[in-house]
C-alpha cells in the first residue's frame, strides 16, 4: 500500500500517510458557522453569510485550500487521480461520521454533460464513492442534471448567482428525496453558490435536512 499523495509506504487499512494527513488537518480557531470561512474572532457568521439565504443545514470541510488541499483538489480535477479522490473521500467520510449526521442519500454535485465529455470524470462523484466506503449509504447521481454553463471562474459573486439559478434540473425519479435527509458532496466550497443552489432545489422537492461535505474551503 502506498500513500496516494507522497507515495511512501503505508500500513494496511490506512488511506493516507500520517504526515500528509497532518499537513491537511489545519483548522483555524474561529470560522463562520455557516460557510467555514476563517474569521479573526468569534463572530458567528461572516458578512457574506449574514445576507444569504441558506438551503443547507450544515457544512463540514476536510481542510483549507492553501494548506495542501488546493493541490490535491487540482490533482483530482485535472489529473483525474481517482485513488486520491477516494482516499480523501474516505477521510471526509470519517469526519462526517464524527458529526453523527443522519441522512438517507448521498448526492455528489452533478457535472454538466459538456464538462463530463471534456473530462470523462466527475470529481464530486469519485469523492462521494470514498465517503460512501466509510458511511455506507446510497449514492444517487441520476436524479439531478446540470445544464451546460459558461466557466464560472472569471465571474463575480453576483454574476455566478444569476447563472447558477436554475442550472440544476431534477427528473421524475427525484421524488424519492421527499422527506429524506440528504448529504451533498463536492470538491471545493468557494462562494457556496453551487451547493446552495442544489440544496435549494432538493428542498423544493421536499427533502428534510440537507448536509454538505467538501474537501476544501
Ligand atoms: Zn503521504
Ligand atoms: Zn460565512
Amino acid at each position: 500500500m502506498k500513500c496516494p499523495i507522497c507515495h511512501q509506504k503505508i500500513k494496511k487499512g490506512e488511506f493516507i500517510c500520517t504526515e500528509c494527513l497532518e499537513r491537511i488537518k489545519y483548522h483555524p480557531i474561529f470560522t463562520c458557522k455557516k460557510c467555514k470561512k476563517k474569521l479573526n474572532g468569534d463572530y458567528g457568521k461572516c458578512t457574506d453569510c449574514k445576507n444569504t439565504v441558506f438551503y443547507y443545514d450544515e457544512l463540514t470541510i476536510l481542510g483549507y485550500y492553501e494548506h495542501l488541499m488546493g493541490e490535491f483538489v487540482k490533482r483530482i480535477k485535472f489529473k483525474q487521480e481517482r485513488k486520491l479522490a477516494i482516499a480523501l473521500g474516505k477521510k471526509l467520510g470519517e469526519k462526517i461520521k464524527e458529526k453523527k449526521w443522519e441522512y438517507d442519500y448521498i448526492i455528489p454535485i452533478p457535472m454538466s454533460a459538456d464538462r463530463f465529455h471534456e473530462r470523462g470524470f466527475n470529481q464530486a462523484y469519485e469523492i462521494a464513492k470514498g465517503v460512501n466506503k466509510i458511511l455506507g449509504s446510497t449514492v444517487k447521481n441520476n436524479l439531478i442534471k446540470k445544464k451546460n454553463l459558461p466557466p464560472l471562474e472569471q465571474k463575480n459573486r453576483k454574476e455566478r448567482i444569476k447563472l447558477m439559478k436554475n442550472s440544476f434540473i431534477a427528473n421524475k425519479k427525484s421524488v424519492i428525496l421527499k422527506n429524506k435527509n440528504i448529504l451533498i458532496i463536492d470538491d471545493v466550497y468557494t462562494t457556496g453558490t453551487t451547493v446552495n443552489t442544489l440544496a435549494g432545489l432538493i428542498k423544493k422537492i421536499g427533502a428534510n435536512k440537507i448536509y454538505v461535505g467538501v474537501l476544501a474551503r
